[in-house]
């Protein structure tokens, strides 16, 4: 476990420890996991060793940060459970199949019962944790809204946290799940939301304003295409036919963008690169709720993209492109007249006394 202490100055972060409990035990890939030790802002490193001024004292367990392994893992889970946690941030990685339809076996756990020597389940886990936890957040879109996992003709049952635990939930805390959804959810928003609790816990910060499907709205207010470094093409009407172009705009290779909430290509994927669009690849709206069955075919162009890119392309996109070109070429890509390149050194100055 991540358990690395530090000793912070300040009186006001001695107040409270706040343990971070994730559970990737859901129908998951764990890719969360792993892109959230590539964040950079604030970074994982950051958050253990309490790096940032001010901040509560932060321990984070995690298998993918574990050397425990077994009881000596697990002891956190108990720990919680009994209350001697507290407070803690429930963070679910995964969708949660549904143990009801679960044949003669089990879909996901970790641990086992000590009185049946029975396997507990994921949904058995978040019923004994989640009344205890001061929050609890879904990350990654298997947790937040099924993902993958809860695609059509699964048998799995599977879906997110909230599906699970009723979309009105609340913490003891009064704070509902917050939803970071995205495959990966996007490294720094992990642990930027993941500070803004911890904060919020201690008092000294609000709590997160969430839209109407859980997830931060400073995360998640804007489209990619809003952020994206190629929306001027879409809008001149310039768009790429094959793979490979270095700036058109992908909307008729199937990106989603104008209707994907996601900061991606605002944020970069770490250090400020990348992004999806930004780099040549079609954004396959990972963060949204109907991903993926509702973007299937992903590399299929959307008919209201269609529509409203051939609008740009045969109509007002190729007059702004050329009149652009012609303001440039005229007047602002020249020199001002009392700058001209001329073959004596002069700057047109006229000395007027
Ligand atoms: Fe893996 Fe994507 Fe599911 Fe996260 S949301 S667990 S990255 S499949
Ligand atoms: Fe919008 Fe996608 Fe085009 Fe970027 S590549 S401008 S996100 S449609
Ligand atoms: Fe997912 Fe699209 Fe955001 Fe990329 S830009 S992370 S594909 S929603």
């Amino acid at each position: 476990m991540a358990t690395v202490e530090f000793a912070p100055n300040q009186a006001a972060t001695e107040a409270i420890t706040a343990h971070v409990l994730w559970m990737t035990i859901g129908l998951s890939c764990e890719g969360d996991s792993v892109a959230m030790t590539s964040a950079t802002n604030p970074s994982l490193e950051d958050i253990i060793t309490g790096a940032i001024p001010g901040m509560p004292k932060v321990v984070v367990h995690n298998q993918v940060l574990a050397y425990e392994v077994g009881d000596d893992y697990t002891k956190a889970w108990y720990d919680a459970e009994k209350g001697e946690l507290d407070p803690f941030v429930l963070v679910i990685e995964g969708s949660i199949g549904n143990e009801k339809i679960n044949g003669d076996g089990y879909w996901t756990g970790i641990g086992y019962d000590h009185l049946t020597n029975q396997p507990i389940t994921l949904n058995e886990w978040v019923d004994r944790l989640s009344p205890k936890a001061a929050a609890v957040v879904a990350v990654g879109t298997c947790a937040t809204y099924g993902g993958i996992p809860a695609m059509k003709n699964n048998p799995t049952g599977a879906m997110g946290v909230r599906d699970y635990l009723g979309w009105n939930w609340k913490s003891k805390a009064g704070i509902p799940i917050v939803n970071i959804p995205g495959c990966p959810a996007q490294p720094d928003n992990m642990t930027e939301m993941l500070m803004h609790l911890v904060f919020a816990l201690a008092g000294m910060a609000p709590l997160p304003e969430l839209d109407e499907a859980g997830r931060p709205v400073s995360l998640f207010g804007r489209t990619a295409h809003e952020s994206c470094n190629r929306a001027a093409f879409y809008e001149e009407g310039d768009f790429a036919t094959e793979y490979g172009s270095d700036h058109r705009c992908l909307v008729k290779l199937g990106c989603k963008g104008p209707v994907v909430k996601c900061n991606v290509p605002l944020r970069g994927w770490q250090s400020g690169m990348g992004g999806c669009p930004n780099v040549g690849g079609i954004c396959m709206a990972c963060t949204m709720p109907g991903f993926p069955d509702k973007y299937m075919p992903f590399m299929d162009e959307d008919p209201n993209g269609k529509l409203s890119s051939n609008l740009a392309k045969f109509t007002y996109g190729p007059l702004l492109r050329w009149g652009r070109n012609q303001s440039m070429k005229r007047k602002f890509d020249k020199e001002p007249m009392w700058r001209h390149n001329r073959p004596e050194l002069t700057t047109g100055y006229q000395k007027r006394w």
